[in-house]
């Protein structure tokens, strides 16, 4: 009978076989990229046996969870904030987060900014791009991003790192790659108008259903919950 940790492991093995060929497939070196384990809907048992798998990049997608995991999980995981940031959760998440991911409006930028020097803080943040044309999707939209960025590269204590996207949600991981391959091309244009202390080097994209197009076109950092967690709620004893 599969216990937890090993259906976790056949889980994760799954993952890095994908994530290896589509590294080959993109004549990529493996290490240029990084699994982000999204955990915020798995049980703490779940995410603590991750950790005795030595698995050290997590997401959550609220502050409250992130804050109550950090406390609880060896102090040498990286946390990354994935979710929508209320800008009064600003000074607890910059405290636990190693990256945020889903920086969607000037506003929410300036007060990351602002926050940070009060607490004597330098958060690594990206930029979330909606290029899915989707009205629900939270984001900067590019023409408005292209606008706006050198203003937002005066932010001093916020160090922008990259850019992140959400492709549409259909079955087809197809429907991701112009969204993702947009995302890349953007980051290099605004890489070209930036500072040379702003380094775009992280492109966020590809989740379960569609990480290998996001490693195909660019990705450094992949967010997996789904795929990483399927089955375990169906062991015995839970
Ligand atoms: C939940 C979530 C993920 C993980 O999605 P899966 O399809 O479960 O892998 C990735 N990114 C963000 C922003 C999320 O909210």
């Amino acid at each position: 009978m599969e216990d937890l940790s090993g259906l976790l492991q056949k889980n994760l093995l799954g993952i890095k076989n994908r994530i290896q060929a589509a590294c080959t497939r993109a004549d990529r070196a493996t290490e240029s990229v990084t699994l982000i384990c999204v955990t915020k809907y798995a049980r703490l048992e779940w995410v603590s046996e991750l950790t005795k798998l030595d698995y050290r990049d997590l997401a959550e997608s609220r502050t409250q969870q992130l804050e109550e995991r950090s406390e609880l999980l060896p102090p040498d995981v990286h946390w990354h904030f994935i979710g929508p940031l209320q800008r009064n959760k600003v000074r607890k998440t910059i405290q636990h987060s190693h990256l945020i991911h889903s920086v969607d409006s000037e506003k929410l930028l300036n007060t990351i900014d602002r926050v940070a020097g009060e607490s004597g803080l330098k958060p690594r943040v990206l930029i979330e791009v909606n290029l899915s044309g989707e009205a629900n999707k939270k984001g900067f939209q590019k023409t408005e991003l292209q606008q706006l960025w050198p203003s937002l590269c005066q932010n001093s204590h916020a160090q922008i790192s990259g850019l992140m996207t959400m492709a549409p949600h259909v079955d087809d991981p197809e429907a991701a790659r112009p969204v993702f391959r947009e995302l890349s091309v953007l980051r290099d244009t605004l890489q070209a108008i930036s500072p040379s202390s702003i380094q775009l080097q992280e492109l966020s994209m590809g989740m379960s259903g569609d990480f290998e197009v996001g490693i195909e076109e660019g990705a450094t950092l992949i967010r997996v919950g789904s795929a990483l967690f399927e089955g375990l709620d169906t062991l015995t004893g839970n």
